[in-house]
């Protein structure tokens, strides 16, 4: 902030913000009403409001600030790079070093298949970019007929005209005229809603197959990508059962399609793998990526290109007609840069694979026995915690029902940012958590969930 805005107070910041300020999914006359919680600062894996209040941030900002608040490597990466050179393009055979940079280390912490990047600024760019760029190779090998790309309800790949419409969310699709035409969808592989009477690995085979009928359904010739996330993010933490993603893989194989991973959320580190591909055994063509790349303190996102993409597109040559003036900025890059670099000096993926990720599984079965949880579902560090109504039959809350926000907020003001989507209360802290603030989150959301019920009983 400014030093002249400094002294401001809290109510001065909420009138400012409801008189100039639209926010993203947001209903404005909610917000004008209840007034924004404003947050000043942050250090490590905690938050600081303007009410000098210290939470404990148990969704890293929003899944993104992967190596924790206030980190000096990053912050130095791009002080330096802007009083270096703080912009320029790459359109017109131009290239700065810190762009190539981290394309090569974006290459080298990839699956061998993945030797080029194309860059964004967002995660929902990048998507606009996938969309683009798997019409375009498609046009380049002549089979122009190819431009459907298969997604499924319930995904989320942004918020753009193109993300909006790969995402399958029937409730933002109703704004703006969406889908774009070329897009389809198949049923997400959530289990506990649509795998009854099947085990999870017969249930994971069998949502795989939706594909095949879809791309049956629609002729493979007119297919050109299917699109998932490695555990559905935005629609609740969905883990897919161990048998999904081969079972996707063969099938792709098996009509030349291209496999799209959009690792915005499970790339870099947050599964225990670099990519959420190689937790759940995919081999993708295209991977999208952005929040974690630069663990959120400048936007930046991009899609790595597998080689069968990269060399038909070299090979054939011709001008691919698509880029954004900020594609490679220097400043993101130098900080995906330091942040790489840092995620593998603290070994941050490793420790998520062997050691915090286990532990907050661990954390999440303890939570198992109370009144209000049905389940906890999750990988790595990004869990779900399934509030239920009747936990004797593991009963849903109605859809009006407002319980997630109400354990939301009784949890701020407990310290702990949790995210609630729907009556799923999700966890997905910094990647640079301990052990014993895994044990403050999980004790604090405990706490929430007695409040929470109490809250729920009273009301009903
Ligand atoms: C957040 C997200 C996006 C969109 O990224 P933005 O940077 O918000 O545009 C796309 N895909 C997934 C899986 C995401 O979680």
């Amino acid at each position: 902030m400014t030093a002249e805005n400094s002294a401001r107070t809290t109510s001065q910041w909420q009138a400012a913000d409801a008189a100039h300020f639209l926010h993203p999914f947001t209903d404005p006359a909610v917000l004008a009403k209840e007034g924004s919680r404003i947050i000043t600062g942050a250090s490590g894996v905690y938050i600081f409001d303007s009410e000098g209040n210290k939470l404990l941030d148990g969704m890293a900002g929003l899944w993104n600030v992967n190596v924790g608040y206030g980190q000096e490597a990053l912050i130095n990466a791009s002080h330096e790079q802007m009083k270096q050179l703080a912009y320029y393009n790459a359109f017109f055979h131009t290239a700065v070093p810190s762009a190539i940079e981290l394309a090569e280390n974006l290459a080298r912490v990839s699956p061998p298949n993945f030797k080029h990047v194309y860059y964004a600024n967002s995660g929902s760019e990048g998507n606009d970019t996938v969309i683009r760029l798997v019409r375009r190779y498609w046009d380049v090998v002549g089979q122009p007929s190819r431009k459907t790309i298969i997604s499924r309800f319930n995904a989320y790949h942004g918020s753009t005209i193109g993300g909006a419409s790969l995402s399958g969310m029937p409730w933002m699709h109703e704004q703006g005229g969406l889908p774009i035409p070329g897009i389809d969808y198949i049923q997400q592989p959530h289990y506990r809603l649509h795998g009854a009477g099947m085990s999870f690995d017969e249930f994971g085979k069998v949502a795989a197959s939706w594909l095949e009928q879809k791309i049956e359904a629609l002729g493979p010739e007119n297919v050109a990508a299917f699109i998932g996330e490695p555990v559905q993010g935005a629609g609740g933490v969905i883990v897919p059962p161990p048998t999904y993603w081969p079972e996707i893989q063969r099938i792709c194989d098996k009509y030349g399609i291209l496999l799209v991973s959009d690792e915005v959320i499970c790339g870099f580190g947050r599964t225990g793998n670099w990519w959420g591909a190689q937790t759940f055994g995919s081999q993708p063509d295209l991977m999208t990526f952005a929040k974690g790349v630069t663990s959120g303190y400048v936007p930046l996102g991009g899609v790595m290109v597998g080689e069968r993409v990269a060399s038909a597109m070299i090979e054939h040559g011709g001008e691919f007609r698509h880029g954004y003036t900020y594609a490679g900025h220097p400043v993101a890059c130098a900080v995906g840069v330091a942040n790489l670099k840092l995620t593998e000096e603290l070994n941050l993926v490793g420790k998520v694979r062997n050691e915090t990720g286990p532990y907050l599984a661990e954390a999440m079965k303890s939570l198992q026995d109370h009144p209000l949880v049905g389940y906890t579902e999750g990988v790595g560090l990004m869990w779900a915690v399934q509030l239920v109504k009747d936990k004797a039959n593991n009963t849903l809350f109605d859809e009006s029902s407002k319980v997630g926000v109400v354990c939301r907020d009784i949890a701020y003001r407990k310290g702990l940012i949790l995210r609630a989507i729907g009556d799923r209360m999700i966890i997905a802290p910094p990647l640079t958590i301990t052990k014993q603030e895994i044990d403050n989150l999980v004790e604090i959301t405990r706490h929430c969930l007695d409040f929470a019920l109490e809250s729920v009983a009273a009301a009903s």
